[in-house]
């Protein structure tokens, strides 16, 4: 495209002279000239829009002159390049054009080489601002593509967590009906219909958004009465509310509302808000619906809850696509699709929300009957009706043998509790916990000897409980496995470095886990030598949560060697002494050495009077009473079960 070069001069031979001169570059479509007579025509042309990419001023003009020119267009084109022409010797107004911002000047009688450099190097200089435009425009559209980027990175990572979910209880449901199909069969193939049923159904989100965002979602209206389909819609989460301990209620001030709706698009609506609700409320909570009209024309829909609530700082963000709070699961499609959606209704939606105190909904569609009536409820609908869940299968195993070893499970979807659980019971007593405060709360309650957990999970997610568990004395001993669907390297390693002993990806193999789990409470044993108190020195390679354990074996010894001759020493005063609760503190020597917290208390009184016995010329009963028995002849026969000989042949 030709460089557009205004001339505005009084003097209709200029155009002329010019056009004669750059004739060359003007035939060659190089260069055009526009021409004006004066400053006001020319403030016109370019106010119009015209494309202008500089501006060749004569100073002495009629109506408006060159310098007025010159500040108007600084003001509504400041990048334009403006060069005045004036008379030989006229220095003050050069002087105020320069200062109003003109680029050049050339003196008249107009010399055409000069002129000619001049605009070439005018030109030179548009060129160069438009390439550093281009530029930044260029980065900023960069910016925005690399922020998109990392949302879909993001997406794909959480959906991946989406699909392995099911995926776990489908491939582990499969083997555990091959194994034993007596016992599976049933269960198993309805948790197996189920999942794959819930995949279908993320698959579906999907495809709507993608066909939302290209238009080609169409509505299919029915004319139905919107209060019985909304009861309807919240009655059929009433099961998995209940799970959670949140009460559902509605409250409406119609009896019916007849009107236009898409019963599927408005199902996926009011479900997604519906399962948020319930999915961020704690339990005790509360997620209510309300439905009132205020005028003919339109309905309002509130979806209350009063859950963890979303931060000021989140809000703006939450209806774009895959956006989700920080710490949040699933997959950020959920409320995106919503919005969509209301648009495509002609309704507008928006949020309101306080942290800790709960969020509400509010939805606003026009109420139009121009549709057929029909009686709804489509069958489709019972696939909302998911939910029998035979919870009887995941209760903790009260009372399955003493001896197997207590394993503490974490895990906030119920089918891949209930498959580990299916999978692992007869091997370990189990309890269960469904989030990672739960999870937390109960390891300190229980003392657990092993722990399998999730990493993503509501309130508290895996790495806080590892985090939490591993930094306190009474729990840090535990070892934790943690199931993942986020199978990428950096959280493997955030992972471990948390403290978890093990890292699993989901769909996991459920004989890997198996084996993670023994060789884990093999690796307890070794643990167990060392802390034997009499017994050879075995020597390890300290590693750095071995010190934490060592640590803690050291703050027992001191206890028991601060009060060693007071007789009156016992396992209350050494609780109280190292800040444990009595099944805490039995649970976690039994753990470390294999003896329970009296028999560890009393081998280490006993290994002090070994010591004495080859270092003092005192007599037994008189060693017996400084390391703290009361009884000379049972202290002889406790160290006799302890070294397998008596104090009298152990003296040198
Ligand atoms: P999906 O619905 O796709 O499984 P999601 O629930 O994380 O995943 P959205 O439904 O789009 O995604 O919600 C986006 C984010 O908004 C959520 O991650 C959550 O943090 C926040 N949010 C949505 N509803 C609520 C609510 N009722 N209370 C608190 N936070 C909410
Ligand atoms: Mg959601």
């Amino acid at each position: 495209m030709a460089t557009r070069i205004l001339v505005v001069d009084d003097e209709p031979q200029f155009e002329r002279l010019i056009l004669q001169r750059f004739r060359r570059r003007v035939r060659s479509k190089e260069f055009e000239f526009v021409f004006a007579l004066n400053g006001i025509d020319a403030l016109k042309m370019i106010k119009s829009g015209e494309q202008i990419d500089m501006v060749l001023t004569d100073i002495n003009m009629p109506q408006m002159d060159g310098l007025t020119l010159t500040s108007e267009l600084r003001e509504i084109r400041p990048q334009l390049k403006i060069v005045i022409i004036s008379a030989y010797g006229d220095m003050p107004n050069i002087r105020k054009a320069m200062n109003l911002g003109a680029f050049d000047f050339i003196t008249k009688p107009v010399e055409f080489s000069d002129l000619e450099t001049t605009i070439d190097k005018t030109l030179e200089e548009v060129a160069l601002l438009k390439d550093a435009a281009l530029a930044q425009e260029l980065s900023k559209k960069n910016d925005r593509l690399q922020e998109l980027d990392q949302l879909k990175t993001q997406f794909f990572t959480n959906i991946s967590h989406e699909f392995r979910t099911p995926l776990t209880v489908i491939f582990g449901m499969a083997d555990q009906i091959e194994e034993k199909p007596e016992a599976w069969l049933e269960k198993g193939v309805s948790l197996i219909k189920r999942n794959a049923h819930n995949l279908l159904e993320l698959v579906n989100q999907i495809l709507d958004l993608s066909k939302l965002e290209s238009g080609k979602l169409k509505m299919t209206n029915i004319q139905g009465d919107l209060i019985v389909y909304l009861r309807f819609i919240l009655e059929s989460f009433h099961s998995l509310a209940e799970r959670n301990d949140i009460k559902l209620s509605f409250h409406s001030n119609l009896d019916q509302l007849w009107m236009d709706y898409d019963p599927e698009k408005l199902l996926r609506i009011v479900t997604n808000l519906i399962d948020n609700a319930i999915k961020y409320t704690k339990e005790g909570g509360e997620v209510i619906l309300n439905v009132n009209t205020f005028d003919k024309s339109q309905v309002k829909i509130e979806i209350k809850d009063t859950g963890i609530g979303i931060s000021k700082k989140e809000l703006p963000y939450i209806f774009d696509r895959f956006y989700q709070v920080e710490g949040s699961f699933g997959t950020g499609i959920g409320l995106s699709l919503v919005k969509h959606l209301v648009h495509l209704m002609d309704g507008q939606i928006h949020v309101e929300s306080e942290e800790n105190k709960g969020t509400s909904f509010f939805m606003e569609l026009p109420v139009k009957c121009e549709a057929e009536r029909k009686e709804q409820i489509s069958t489709d609908l019972s696939m909302i009706h998911e939910d029998e869940l035979n919870t009887s299968l995941i209760r903790p195993q009260a009372a399955v043998g003493f001896e197997l070893p207590h394993l503490l499970i974490v895990e906030d979807n119920k089918d891949v509790a209930q498959y580990l659980v299916a999978y692992l019971e007869g091997h370990y007593k189990i309890s269960l916990a469904h989030n990672g405060q739960e999870g937390i709360d109960a390891a300190f309650e229980h003392i657990p000897d092993l722990i399998v957990s999730d990493v993503m999970m509501p309130i508290k997610d895996g790495y806080e409980l590892c985090n939490t568990l591993k930094m306190d004395q009474r729990t840090s001993h535990i070892p934790i496995v943690l199931l993942t669907a986020k199978a990428d390297m950096d959280s493997k390693i955030e992972g471990l470095q948390k403290g978890a002993d093990a890292y699993l990806a989901k769909p996991f193999d459920k004989k890997e886990l198996r084996t993670r789990l023994e060789k884990l409470l093999e690796l307890r044993a070794v643990l167990q030598k060392r802390y034997q108190v009499n017994a050879e020195e075995v020597p390890l390679e300290t590693s750095v949560e071995i010190s934490v354990e060592d640590e803690f074996i050291q703050l027992i010894k001191s206890a028991v060697f601060d009060n060693l001759d007071d007789i009156d020493f016992g396992i209350p005063e050494l609780c109280k002494a190292i800040g444990m609760s009595r099944t805490q503190l039995h649970r976690k020597t039994k753990a470390l050495t294999g003896r329970s917290t009296s028999n560890f208390v009393r081998s280490l009184r006993l290994g002090k009077a070994k010591e004495l016995l080859h270092t003092s010329h005192l007599n037994i009963s008189q060693i017996a009473y400084e390391v703290g028995f009361r009884d000379p002849k049972y202290f002889s026969r406790t160290f006799a079960e302890e070294f397998g000989i008596s104090p009298n042949q152990m003296r040198p």
